[in-house]
């Protein structure tokens, strides 16, 4: 059985959220990644149905952030923050250069965001797109992260192994999502070729988006897992334990026995 690193289950009604999560034959484990405030009940309720197998977070996504007012964002800041407590990980946060948000809005996100995992002293899930160079300037600044031995995840990374190598000095894991599986992300697979197994985790990110209402992580987190083993030349059960071993320092009340 897998952890699915980063996945919106909760994007689907709330039927077949349950159902997802009751009939899964490879998947036992789901950290969901929070978008915006509207979805943060979704991921409760779950987590409420299903203590031990989602993990929560709140966050709110770079996309979000562009399409809400002035008093929208404040007023999503302040919630999230009365969150914080309840979440397992806070995110996801970070930088994304595709969308049209304002820059600085997003990076005064991101920092508060990073402030309210060191203050509750909860790992980061990370969502940074054509932004390394900055976002890696903003996390190196603070100097409490600096010292954590584990930060989180970059979830769904398709950057260099140079940039890769920076994110796991700082303490975090490398997501890697469906995107692998597709021809034209030649960088990424190099990357994967290189990242050590000890700091790779694997997601779906499925449902990408509330209009779509499969979840596709039970077909394509083998798939991955596959590809990531070919990559390394090892085999697969080789890189189903070491995820699972790092799956563990990310989800410290993760037991794999009781999960089965
Ligand atoms: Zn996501």
């Amino acid at each position: 059985m897998w952890i699915d690193a980063h996945s919106h289950i909760n994007f689907m009604p709330f039927d077949q959220a349950t159902q997802t999560v009751s009939v899964s034959k490879n998947i036992s484990g789901w950290i969901l990644g929070g978008y915006n405030p509207e979805e943060w009940k979704s991921q409760q309720k779950l987590k409420k149905k299903f203590p031990r197998q989602i993990w929560t977070s709140a966050g709110i996504h770079p996309w979000v952030m562009g399409r809400l007012t002035s008093e929208e964002w404040y007023e999503a800041l302040k919630q999230l923050q009365l969150l914080v407590g309840e979440a397992d990980f806070i995110g996801e946060t970070g930088l994304d250069k595709n969308f049209d948000t304002p820059e600085s809005r997003q990076e005064i996100s991101f920092k508060k965001h990073i402030e309210l995992a060191l203050s509750s002293k909860k790992l980061l899930i990370l969502h940074i797109v054509g932004q390394h160079g900055l976002a890696l300037k903003i996390l190196k600044e603070e100097s409490s992260l600096v010292q954590r031995s584990v930060n989180g995840l970059i979830h769904g990374f398709s950057g260099s192994w140079e940039v890769a190598q920076e994110y796991i000095n700082l303490g975090f894991y490398i997501s890697i999502g469906p995107g692998i599986l597709k021809e034209n992300f030649k960088k990424l697979r190099e990357t994967v070729a290189k990242i050590p197994l000890e700091f790779l985790v694997i997601e779906s990110d499925s449902p990408g988006d509330f209009s779509k209402t499969e979840y596709l992580g039970e077909k394509v987190i083998p798939e991955i897992a596959e590809y990531v083993a070919e990559l390394q030349q090892l085999n697969l059960e080789n890189v189903k334990m070491q995820v699972a071993k790092n799956m563990k320092n990310l989800l410290p009340q993760w037991s794999e026995d009781k999960n089965g």
